[in-house]
């Protein structure tokens, strides 16, 4: 299933892996937005930066993006306000201000395309009225010229909207090309089909790739959508999850990019070329019984408000929600301040994505903007520690279900569902240990206690794992 954006995007051309002698300020590991506007940020500085991704550029989240770029992200204002001050919820506005501009500016500046839209965050039902009101009025407290409209120029059913002016949506795999054109011209080069499998750090962070070879820097950064490193226990406090989404011909332009506030959201937007993308009908990586069902709503959905389309594309991808409602950025913990992350953009990376290659650069670089200082000094609140506590009810359940799963499947205890011993693998996480979920519409494994995701062969597609499935002996 590739994405509309992935579809379309030429081949980027790598460069050799730096030689062991070969000394290098930074070393960024993950090739999304996030990785590569790092990268660029710390080329720009004169530093010496090399980038590795286990897969291709933009392979991940971001090739699979719906890519609005706005400071209305559905019902996240209202969401960070219940659990944070309200210095820390202007401290991420600001931060996704500058963000967003930076990304703007640099599309301008180097030719990649952009609609100005409206960003709408609108009330499908009665029932969602009330978090879109709770929208209307955090936006508003913050800052954000947002208004009210009863009635939008679309032909789903909505009983209200808040709205906000000249945001914008582009193609993020444009811009990934545009990144790693000018990463190349400030001397930083790019190393896709490596994934890292261990960090060490006794003195500069040492990285061991899958192939065997070592690569070391002063600086490591970790833009791999989740950490692979356990330290920090991110992997605890964020959640994964996975939405769909499809592309179809024969729509009309709109004047929005539309997010609905309930649960089960519906995500439109056009494209260029008279497309229209449908996104929604997520749920927490690895739990659900049928995967294609969701790609079904979808499709029922779109059938039902655009009759006259035809879906072109249809894909799916995760991302991790934080237990406080503020993405992780910055220096990991027992990583001596030279070991960074970036995570938990909750399905906004774009602007997030920048903000947080923005922090971590100026952290390297030492001139870290009052925003960061703000959103990097939160303290946990009441509802956020609750938070953890649910995600992690989550995954103990998860675990529970997997168990039972596999007893009633008669497999002996570490072997895991019973398709992946005909795929020759060992259906259980090489993360934590998960039981593995066969995700029908992709045709992956999924673990759903953390997202880790691999082939039928077992080889790791994404999330904190870096080590493929277990062979199953031969003739077990
Ligand atoms: C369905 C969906 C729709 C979305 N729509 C929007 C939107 O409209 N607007 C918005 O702002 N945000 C949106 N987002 C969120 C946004 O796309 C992401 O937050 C953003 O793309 C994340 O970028 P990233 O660079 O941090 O991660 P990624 O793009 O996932 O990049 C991480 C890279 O790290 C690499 N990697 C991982 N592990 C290793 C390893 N061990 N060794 C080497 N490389 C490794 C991966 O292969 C990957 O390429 C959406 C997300 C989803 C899932």
């Amino acid at each position: 299933m590739t994405s509309l954006w992935l579809d379309r995007a030429p081949v980027v051309p790598d460069d050799d892996l730096p030689g062991p002698g070969e000394s290098l300020d930074a070393l960024v590991v993950g090739a999304g937005l996030t990785g590569l506007t790092t990268s660029l940020l710390l080329a720009r500085a004169g530093l010496r930066v090399a980038c590795v991704e286990a897969r291709g550029v933009g392979a991940v989240t971001t090739g699979h993006t719906t890519g609005k770029v706005t400071l209305l992200q559905g019902t996240r204002l209202s969401s960070i306000r219940r659990h944070q001050s309200e210095e820390v919820a202007a401290a991420y506005v600001e931060a996704n201000r500058e963000g967003m501009e930076w990304l703007l500016r640099f599309c301008d500046d180097h030719g990649v395309a952009v609609q100005r839209r409206l960003a709408v965050t609108y009330a499908a039902t009665e029932d969602e009225l009330e978090s879109v009101e709770a929208e209307h009025g955090a936006a508003s407290e913050l800052g954000l010229a947002v208004q009210w409209r009863d009635r939008l120029d679309v032909p789903f059913p909505h009983v209200g909207a808040t709205v906000l002016a000249e945001q914008a949506q582009l193609d993020a795999m444009d811009v990934l090309a545009a990144l790693v054109d000018q990463l190349r011209q400030h001397g930083g080069t790019l190393h896709q089909g490596h994934r890292v499998r261990s960090v060490s750090k006794e003195g500069r962070p040492t990285v061991r790739l899958a192939g065997g070879a070592a690569l070391s820097a002063e600086h490591l950064v970790l833009a791999t959508g989740t950490p692979i490193l356990d330290r920090g226990l991110y992997f605890a406090k964020l959640e994964p999850q996975r939405s769909y989404a499809l592309a179809l011909d024969g729509a009309e332009p709109m004047d929005g990019m539309y997010l609905s506030a309930g649960s089960d959201t519906r995500s439109v937007r056009d494209a260029p070329g008279g497309k229209l993308v449908v996104g929604g009908a997520g749920h927490v990586v690895g739990r659900t019984d049928s995967h294609l069902a969701h790609l079904d709503t979808l499709r029922s959905w779109a059938e039902t408000w655009y009759p006259g389309t035809t879906e072109t594309h249809h894909w799916s991808a995760q991302d991790y929600s934080p237990a406080d409602g503020v993405p992780f950025v910055g220096p990991m913990p027992r990583g001596g301040g030279r070991i960074h992350v970036a995570t938990g953009f909750q399905k906004w990376g774009m602007a997030n994505g920048v903000a947080a290659a923005r922090t971590i650069s100026s952290d390297i670089l030492g001139d870290l903007p009052s925003w960061a200082q703000v959103l990097s000094d939160r303290s946990a609140s009441a509802s956020g520690v609750a938070e953890v506590a649910r995600i992690n009810l989550g995954v103990g359940a998860a675990l529970a279900t997997g168990a039972a799963r596999t007893l009633r499947e008669r497999l002996p205890g570490a072997a895991g569902p019973a398709q992946a011993s005909a795929c020759g693998v060992v259906g259980v996480c090489t993360h934590l240990g998960g039981l593995l979920k066969w995700n029908d519409a992709e045709e992956t494994w999924d673990c759903p206690l953390h997202g880790s995701r691999f082939t039928p062969e077992g080889e790791v597609l994404e999330g904190p794992a870096t080590r493929p499935l277990r062979r199953r002996p031969s003739g077990a």
